[in-house]
């Protein structure tokens, strides 16, 4: 188990992290949410040790993890971290990047890891390439297969997709978290894609303003976010009194009630379209099956 205790942390005199407390278990995904700028990458150096700490501690089992001043070498054995800016070894390939952590003295044994590996972040044909000659996308999945080669206890990913286009990226998202579920890896992922979560994340926390503001499963989360701020992260909302947080599935336009808006735009969203129509002069998002004019009259209701 990870545990975080009391932590509070900043780079300068502001802090960017106040009394941070939380727990992960042993094979949990735990997904980091929150606004640019809230912390969460901040916090994944902290856990792997990037920086020393003033206050609070934090443990993996019974092991304290110590900054610089107490570690020659940043990091330990059991954890890896995949950064937002990832470094690897530009002149060799792809499959030496994977492999150079594993053991020489059991070559073959090596060789079937790191073929595992490329399996996993779908780099077959790219194996045998020098990783100055990858892409920005190609690059981010040889840093997480080489996080992965010696298999760490704890993994930590800060915004490990965001490289990768959208054509690869669901693919590569099962196979990863699978990967970790099914080796018991204990992940930590700070992300803004909701995609990276819903499907993978045992627990969702969110940070804002130097604090922890929720942590929930993320189908409890979804259904009830307390917060303007986690509702979007969700999906497109809308605050409509007395029904508070509402998502724009939840509008459903009907032939009479007593919410009327005014259709202003219809977005073309894939299997559905996004209405956006002005409600007592408030826009507000509903969604709906076909495109509907600019200034008809509609009725919704609210639906939960
Ligand atoms: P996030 O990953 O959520 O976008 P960060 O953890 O990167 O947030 O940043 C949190 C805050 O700390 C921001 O205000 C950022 O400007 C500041 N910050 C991040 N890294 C440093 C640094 N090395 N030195 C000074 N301030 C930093
Ligand atoms: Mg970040």
């Amino acid at each position: 188990m990870l545990q975080v205790k009391n932590l509070t942390f900043g780079y300068k005199k502001t802090k960017v992290l106040k009394s941070i407390d939380f727990t992960v278990e042993t094979g949990e995904n735990l997904a980091v949410i929150g606004e640019s700028g809230s912390g969460k990458s901040t916090l994944l150096k902290l856990i792997y040790g990037e920086h020393d700490l003033k206050q609070g501690q934090i443990f993996w089992k019974d092991e304290e993890i110590l900054g610089p001043e107490y570690n020659l070498v940043v990091g330990y054995d059991f954890m890896k971290y995949v950064s937002q800016e990832f470094d690897l070894m530009p002149v060799t390939t792809v499959a030496e990047n994977i492999s150079k952590f594993l053991s020489r003295f059991y070559p073959e044994e090596s060789q079937r890891r790191t073929k595992e590996l490329i399996e996993v972040v779908e780099l077959e044909e790219f194996a045998n390439t020098k990783v100055k000659f990858l892409s920005g996308g190609q690059k981010q999945r040889v840093a997480i297969a080489r996080a992965l080669a010696k298999q760490p206890e704890i993994l930590l990913l800060d915004e490990p997709f965001s490289h990768i286009d959208n054509f690869q990226k669901q693919g590569l998202r099962r196979n990863v978290f699978n990967y970790l579920k099914n080796n018991k890896i204990t992940c930590i992922v700070a992300t803004h894609d909701r995609n990276d979560v819903l499907g993978f994340a045992d627990q969702i926390m969110v940070l804002n303003d130097t604090k922890i503001i929720a942590k929930d499963q993320p189908q409890n989360l979804y259904k009830n976010p307390q917060l303007p701020l986690i509702a979007s992260f969700f999906g497109e909302f809308n605050v409509i009194e007395p029904y508070g947080i509402v998502y724009a599935h939840q509008l459903q336009i009907v032939e009479k009630s007593n919410l009327k808006a005014i259709v202003n735009r219809a977005y073309f969203n894939g299997n559905v379209w996004l209405i956006e129509a002005f409600y007592n002069s408030e826009k507000i998002f509903i969604q709906h099956h076909t495109e509907l004019d600019k200034d008809s009259e509609i009725y919704f209701s609210v639906v939960s």
